[in-house]
């Protein structure tokens, strides 16, 4: 995800953290230092905000350890003001294992809950909430109350059935079972989205922004998931020869064509994006058009392709699946075009919108010898 950092690394999971949270913080400890006047009221949010981020961070990892044990690689655990991301690298086909990634998250708040009422009330805290997060927390021990609150929050949140919230994949896991990933996905991301309509009027109406914020979040997730369960449905077995632009339709250029002569092509041909081949025809790089626009608007001007290529683009067979291979490693890269090679050999040129394509193709009649 971009604008996040990395601070650490667990089970070759990344764990980052995306800006707007530090801006969080410095809201909270402007807004506590401004109520009270003093550091102590500036570092009690932040002390608060921090611990509950942590029991975020080990609800993502309840995710991802069991989706590591299910065969699925997971890339990073992202933070963001609003919750934890996982990001994994595929989304999990059968619904019971969708289902278990999904619980063990929420398990993981309950397990911590009672640990953080039982510390707290062993360091003297009163089994009362705190109305306020700037005044509530007194004690150490109350503060380790409220923690336990905030994981049995944690728990419940997450639970209601809001696809793409927790609650809402288990939702789609129940219904998969009976009526299919595609089915399930819409229903479930229907429920979500009139959820997060019902969220946001909450939050705007009560004064609860975070809230309103995150049934925004909740709308467009749910939206982007069942987008993307659409697209994996309907591309089911497609390869990348499939839809590619073949060799003949893909213009390409060499390390010495001059800077001049890949613009012209930008400007009058419909190409964004060039694969960059050697006299033998053997990929050697890609150049794309943010290059080629960043170097058309720099003072300095560059002389060939050479110095302005990508040398280290990812490339793909024309056999790779186009959903399971392809997309991955298309989103991943962040590029709008793949070349496709075979031995080194540049055979095509995989883009976006020839994938957004497949999908409008549907589904490839399967060779089962049934005909209705
Ligand atoms: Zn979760």
């Amino acid at each position: 995800m971009g604008g996040s950092f990395k601070i650490g690394r667990f089970s070759g999971i990344e764990v980052r953290v995306h800006w707007t949270f530090l801006l969080l913080l410095a809201f909270f400890a402007f807004i506590g230092y401004q109520r009270s006047g003093t550091l102590a009221g500036a570092l009690t949010p932040i002390a608060v905000i921090v611990a509950l981020f942590i029991c975020v961070v080990l609800h993502e990892f309840g995710h991802s350890l069991v989706a590591q044990r299910l065969g699925i690689e997971i890339h990073s655990i992202t933070l963001l003001p609003i919750g934890g991301v996982s990001n994994l690298e595929s989304l999990p086909e059968k619904p019971s294992d969708e289902v278990k990634i999904t619980l063990a998250g929420p398990l993981v708040n309950v397990v911590l809950a009672p640990i953080f009422f039982g510390v707290g009330l062993l360091l003297g805290a009163e089994p009362r909430m705190p109305t306020d997060l700037f005044t509530g927390v007194g004690s150490v021990g109350q503060f380790f109350f409220y923690l336990g609150y905030l994981n049995v929050v944690l728990a419940v949140f997450n639970l209601i059935p809001a696809f793409p919230l927790d609650g809402g994949r288990v939702l789609r896991g129940a219904l998969a079972t009976r009526l299919g990933a595609l089915r399930a996905t819409e229903i479930a991301s229907r429920v979500g989205q009139l959820f997060a309509f019902a969220f946001f009027l909450i939050g705007l109406l009560g004064g609860n922004f975070l809230l309103a914020l995150i049934a925004v979040f909740i709308f467009f997730g749910a939206n982007g998931e069942a987008q993307m369960v659409r697209q994996r449905e309907q591309t089911r077995g497609l390869s990348v020869s499939d839809v590619m632009g073949t060799k003949p339709h893909t213009e390409t250029v060499t390390p010495s064509h001059t800077f001049g002569q890949v613009l012209d092509s930008v400007i009058h041909g419909y190409q964004e994006d060039f694969p960059v081949v050697d006299e033998r025809g053997n990929l050697v790089g890609m150049i794309t058009r943010e290059e080629i626009m960043a170097a058309a608007h720099s003072p300095e001007r560059y002389s060939s392709v050479r110095e302005l290529m990508k040398t280290d683009v990812p490339t793909i067979p024309p056999q790779a699946d186009l959903f399971e291979d392809a997309l991955p490693i298309l989103q991943q890269s962040g590029l709008r075009a793949l070349p496709v090679t075979e031995n080194g050999e540049l055979v095509g040129m995989l883009t976006i919108e020839d994938v957004g394509q497949a999908s409008l193709l549907g589904p490839l009649p399967r060779k089962t010898g049934a005909t209705a």
